[in-house]
């Protein structure tokens, strides 16, 4: 199988998240799969809303991860149709391209021609559908238990084939403050929850995470970045509502910073998890990482240093839901090409990783 020709099939496959449902992609990788002899099994959290998981018995498999979703269009005209996986100057063109339909492609191609080999251990691969939205598919996978097993993991997001082998978390809150409504001329009469909100923001200013710096993700940080309260000038305001977005390193667990936030706050401020994705982080001398990377070099011609991503992945929820396995996140597509208008990814690169990806595999595999 053709890596790239596949990547321009599934970019054809229009499965903007929410509005065009996965299935129609999962069905095209499911087959491709099944006819190799994968055990193929499909879940779907929400009608359409399919996600594959396809399986090669053997002892301590090495998955291989992605994602068939894509981001919508945005507003801005694209040159390139979106959905005609156009060829030009070795670039391929369409939402998906980089992030993440290529990665998809050349590890549906890698499986296929592992497929043909005697493999000593398992390879399963777990391609998501609503990643964008949140790791909807990834979560409900975890939860019904249909991953079974793994002992390592590739996510094949964009990174330009250079290892990455963190990122961080993030912990969206909403922070609700409540009051007594009250005319505006007689303010005693109320309690105004704009002000308990206010000392809310303020005591935020102040928390500190008490965690040390991970030398490669950095420290966590906290933003507010909404503040909404009262509907209008001459009451006493009873609501108000602020949203936090926090991006934890891995070393942090999100349960108990909640729980030391809910302290500082103290009683008077409701918070409500939006978005939960813990931060992962495998070390860089990790034999998998180094594999990874020598499978790199061994392609490209050049030795890369494992890296870090800015944005979160599957694998806050896969990583865990496997036993905390190590996680290299290694992909055909441009970082900074994801979710851009004319977005496209370099076909050079979707043919290493299917390179790339079979010789970490046979790596993990060798006695
Ligand atoms: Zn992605």
């Amino acid at each position: 199988m053709n890596a790239v020709e596949l990547t321009r099939e599934l970019v054809r496959i229009d499965t903007i998240n929410p509005m065009s449902p996965e299935r129609p992609c999962a069905e095209r990788v499911g087959k491709l799969l099944a006819e190799a002899g994968f055990a193929v099994t499909k879940h779907e959290f929400a009608p359409g809303r399919t996600s594959v998981v396809a399986r090669r018995d053997g002892p301590d498999a090495l998955c291989f991860a992605g994602h068939t979703d894509t981001v919508p269009l945005g507003a801005a005209k694209w040159k390139h149709d979106p959905f005609g996986g156009e060829l030009s100057g070795g670039l391929l063109y369409g939402r998906g391209s980089s992030d993440m339909k290529s990665g998809v492609a050349a590890m549906v191609a890698a499986a296929l021609d592992l497929a043909k080999r005697p493999l000593r251990k398992g390879l399963v691969l777990v391609l998501v559908a609503g990643e964008e939205t949140g790791c909807e598919g990834a979560a409900h996978l975890a939860r019904t238990k249909a991953l079974g097993s793994a002992g390592a993991m590739i996510v094949g997001e964009p990174t330009g084939n250079v290892p990455v082998v963190g990122h961080k978390g993030a912990l969206w809150l909403k922070a609700r403050t409540r009051g007594v409504t009250a005319h505006g001329s007689m303010p005693e009469k109320g309690v105004n929850a704009v002000v308990k909100a206010a000392r809310a923001v303020l005591a935020l200013q102040e928390f500190s995470f008490d965690v040390a710096r991970d030398p490669l993700l950095g420290s966590p940080t906290l933003n507010v970045g909404t503040f909404q309260g009262g509907l209008n000038v001459n009451s006493v305001p009873d609501e108000a509502v602020i949203g936090i977005d926090i991006r934890t390193i891995p070393a942090q667990r999100h349960a108990e910073l909640r729980k030391r936030l809910q302290d500082a706050l103290g009683a008077d401020v409701e918070l409500e998890s939006i978005v939960d994705l813990e931060g992962i982080r495998t070390p860089e001398d990790h034999a998998f990482v180094q594999s990874a990377i020598d499978a790199v070099a061994q392609v490209t011609g050049d030795r890369p240093k494992a890296g870090t991503a800015t944005y979160f992945t599957d694998a806050s929820v896969l990583t865990p839901a496997f036993g905390g396995i190590p996680t290299v996140i290694l992909g055909p597509g441009e970082m900074a090409l994801c979710h851009q208008t004319d977005e496209h990814c370099r076909v050079e690169r979707v043919e290493q990783a299917v390179e790339i990806y079979s010789r970490v595999a046979r790596a993990w595999c060798a006695p």
